[in-house]
């Protein structure tokens, strides 16, 4: 069927300027790790892609293994791309990423030249495009010249099949020594891909988020709830049709007894607060002026529709952060 955007779709979203650079991103962003594989019907996947679009999501993030099976994450958001989306390309940041094993051999993961810029030929050709917005070091090697990984992501721009780079998961250490190459080869290293929830803050403790403040990077935050432990999901048991029941990158062991009371201390914060505790999750990591944007996912369009919520109430009392801090510990 024929979709329609809706018109005021730039009306309901914040949007972000990332670090110093020129590109802006919605407070909320949507990312492909989960059910956008041949695991999931490709209506729910339209329907979470078209929810998000029509909430002034503008941006989409992947990675070469998404899936399952790996890649298929990237197929399937290139039909929605030429079907649903077809003529609204200009209005979308797209995403994708290269580190992880993608395929059998030496060249098929980590972070050499003839792997990043394979990989990256491999993408567009799933997603039907011709360049993608940000391309993205997807880990550190620690067995590569960080030379060589980012003159790979540069040539891929030099060659326009992206406009600006990215690294993941880098710690402070190696994004400064990344920025300092980037920075002389005149590559437009615009964002760091980092995991930050209020259960997971290795990035304040590690002194990424400064490193991001002082260079001028601006940050997408990834899994900040973390991956459905903070909503309303686990408050009592484990749905059948949740993360934690379906697959092995949330395990049940996270779920203890002692935890899940902690949740349910944190979602009594959220009600009181008048947001769900996703809406509160979301909130949480903008405290920190270097976020550019919260990357949740969604099995369904309607937890795209919550999380959006959000954004009605960003701030906290020193009273709320103080009893956050006693139940969400890292
Ligand atoms: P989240 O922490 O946002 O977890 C998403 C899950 O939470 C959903 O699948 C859903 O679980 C549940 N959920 C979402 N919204 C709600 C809601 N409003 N109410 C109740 N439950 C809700 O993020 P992800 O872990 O999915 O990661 C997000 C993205 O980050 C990925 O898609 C990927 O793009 C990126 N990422 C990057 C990594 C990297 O190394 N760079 C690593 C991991 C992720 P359920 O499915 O059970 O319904």
């Amino acid at each position: 069927m024929q979709y329609t955007p809706h018109p005021d779709r730039y009306q309901q979203m914040i949007y972000n300027r990332c670090g110093k650079s020129g590109l802006q991103l919605p407070a909320i962003s949507l990312g492909l790790w989960h059910n956008f594989g041949n695991d999931t019907a490709h209506q729910t996947k339209v329907d979470i892609c078209t929810t998000a679009f029509d909430l002034g999501i503008t941006h989409f993030d992947l990675a070469n293994n998404y899936g399952p099976p790996p890649g298929s994450a990237e197929i399937a958001f290139g039909q929605i791309l030429k079907q649903q989306f077809a003529g609204y390309r200009d209005e979308l940041i797209i995403s994708t990423k290269a580190g992880y094993h993608m395929w059998d051999g030496p060249y098929g993961e980590w972070g050499s030249r003839k792997y990043i810029i394979s990989s990256c030929d491999q993408s567009l050709k799933r997603l039907g495009t011709d360049y993608v917005d940000i391309f993205y070091s997807h880990r550190f090697d620690p067995n590569t010249p960080l030379e060589e990984s980012m003159m790979a992501l540069d040539q891929l721009v030099r060659n326009g099949k992206a406009l600006y780079v990215g690294i993941s998961s880098y710690n402070s250490q190696r994004t400064k020594e990344a920025y300092t190459i980037l920075k002389s080869l005149g590559t437009p290293f615009v964002i760091h891909q980092p995991s930050y929830s209020m259960l997971n803050r290795w990035v304040e403790s590690d002194g990424l988020l400064d490193t991001l403040g002082e260079i001028g990077i601006g940050s997408i935050v990834f899994s900040p709830l973390a991956q459905g432990m903070l909503t309303d999901k686990y408050l009592h048991d484990i749905p059948e049709n949740s993360r934690a029941s379906q697959s092995k990158s949330l395990q049940t062991k996270f779920l203890s007894e002692e935890n899940r009371k902690n949740i349910q201390a944190l979602h009594a914060i959220a009600q009181r607060r008048g947001q769900s505790l996703a809406q509160m999750a979301i909130a949480w990591v903008f405290r920190k002026q270097q976020v550019t944007s919260a990357l949740i996912g969604a099995s369904r369009p309607q937890q795209v529709i919550d999380c959006v919520g959000s954004l009605k109430n960003l701030s906290f009392t020193a009273e709320e952060i103080h009893e956050i801090d006693l139940y969400a510990k890292d």
